[in-house]
């Protein structure tokens, strides 16, 4: 299991990172992601162009703080488990 997710994997899910309506776990992979890749990187910009998504962009992520908490506490715990 790689824990970042792939550039088809990325793109397919940008608009519902955009409109923050993934789990936080994804989130996270695809935020870090787009940190290095270029690629996707670009792909978001011009996702961000467009207005409609823009306007979704612009509201409060709808995950409750608890969701995002105990996401964390499992990746991190996969990350304690992953053999280095
Ligand atoms: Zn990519």
């Amino acid at each position: 299991m790689t824990l970042l997710p792939s550039c088809h994997d990325v793109q397919t899910h940008l608009t519902e990172y955009l409109e923050g309506t993934l789990p936080f776990h994804r989130r996270f992979g695809i935020g870090v992601h787009l940190l290095f890749c270029r690629v996707c990187s670009g792909v978001l910009r011009g996702l961000r162009a467009l207005p409609w998504v823009a306007k979704a962009s612009l509201k409060a992520p709808a995950s409750a703080p608890e969701a995002a908490q105990q996401a964390l506490a499992n990746v991190q715990a996969l990350l304690r488990k992953s053999p280095r």
